[in-house]
């Protein structure tokens, strides 16, 4: 019988593996977590979860940040017995059934099988002053960032989900908040867009593109262009809050199939391309990324991933093929 440090591997600790990871040790399996942050990925960053099942909007239930399920997930996983590391993951090999992860110390996990569930980052617009001021001005990230910047003139960058909910939030801090748009419309979902089209905190300049973030040690303004007649102007502004989208992190495993934009096709299993990888949360295909959606995958794959686990140790002890 070939011999694992581990029964499943689970590369990343947001709420797809956090999920993965409470479902794969509670079916007995030796679980082991790679992060190379602290748990929790892009709902760290998730002020308040409004449209998470049963949290409600006012009571004692009532919008729980990203944070405390964050916190609530990771306990309930380790006492199930998954154990969690904090090391970064720098490649994954497979070997006949067996996976190895090597961390950035040089040191090697064996298991004999994987969740890829490495999330995705926040997408730079690479413009200039963007990453000059980051930190000074420049922010990905609302909930973290905008109480330094209360009663200040804040400018949103994008049209997705991510804009609108993060104006939404800055519009509590300041009544100055301008979301700037590339195209006439939002991507964001209608909810989301109705909201902020409403709010009188915020003014939507749809059309307009940054083309530049200015200041002497931090923010004092921006360049914007008018996207319909090409006209440019500097807008006066003590914040930029960037959300333009994220790219999938998928890195560790290079040959899986991935679609168009990058992200991990899998079939309704979870299961990818390579037998014994499986994948959940925001780097798998999916349109619609919610933190809901990504621990109903990490359920799936871990379940799945125990059924693949029991066939290669079923085949190892009786020496039947798969
Ligand atoms: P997204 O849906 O991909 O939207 C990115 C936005 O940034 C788009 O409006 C895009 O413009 C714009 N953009 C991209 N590159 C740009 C550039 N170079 N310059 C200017 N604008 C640019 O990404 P997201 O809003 O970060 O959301 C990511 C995923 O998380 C989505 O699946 C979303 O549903 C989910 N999410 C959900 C919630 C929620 O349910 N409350 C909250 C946050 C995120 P175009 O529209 O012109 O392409």
């Amino acid at each position: 019988m070939v011999k694992t440090d581990v029964d499943l591997l689970i590369l990343g600790a947001g709420p797809a593996g956090l999920t993965a990871a409470q479902y794969g040790a509670r079916a007995n399996m030796r679980v082991l977590v790679i992060e190379e942050l602290a748990p929790g990925g892009q709902m760290l960053f998730i002020d308040a979860l409004e449209n998470y099942p049963g949290y409600l909007a006012s009571g004692p239930e009532a919008f729980k940040s990203g944070f405390e399920l964050v916190q609530a997930m990771h306990r309930q996983a380790t006492s199930f017995g998954a154990a969690f590391i904090t090391q970064t993951a720098q490649s994954l090999q497979k070997e006949g059934d067996v996976f190895t992860v090597t961390l950035g110390t040089g040191e090697t996990l064996r298991g004999l099988a994987v969740i890829v569930a490495t999330g995705a980052k926040h997408r730079i617009l690479d413009i200039p002053g963007e990453i000059e001021f980051s930190g000074h001005g420049v922010s990905y990230c609302a909930s973290c960032d905008g109480p330094f910047f209360k009663g200040k003139k804040l400018l949103v960058i994008g049209g997705g989900d991510a804009a609108c909910d993060e104006a939404q939030f800055l519009s509590h801090l300041s009544p100055q908040v301008v979301l700037v748009h590339r195209r006439d419309r939002f991507r964001s979902q209608k909810a989301l867009a109705e909201r902020v089209l409403h709010n009188p905190h915020i003014t939507v300049r749809f059309n307009t593109r940054l083309l530049e973030i200015r200041g002497a040690k931090k923010v004092s303004s921006v360049l914007l262009e008018n996207t319909l007649t090409g006209e440019s102007y500097e807008e006066a502004g003590d914040a930029v809050f960037i959300f333009a989208g994220t790219i999938p992190q998928t890195s560790l495993v290079p040959s899986v199939q991935k679609n168009e934009s990058g992200y991990i096709i899998t079939d309704q299993e979870m299961a990818t391309s390579i037998p014994g990888i499986f994948c959940a949360g925001d780097v798998r295909a999916c349109p619609f990324r919610q933190v809901v959606v990504a621990a109903g995958e990490g359920a799936v794959a871990a379940h799945s991933a125990v059924a693949y686990i029991d066939r290669i140790k079923e085949k190892e002890a009786f020496g039947e093929a798969l």
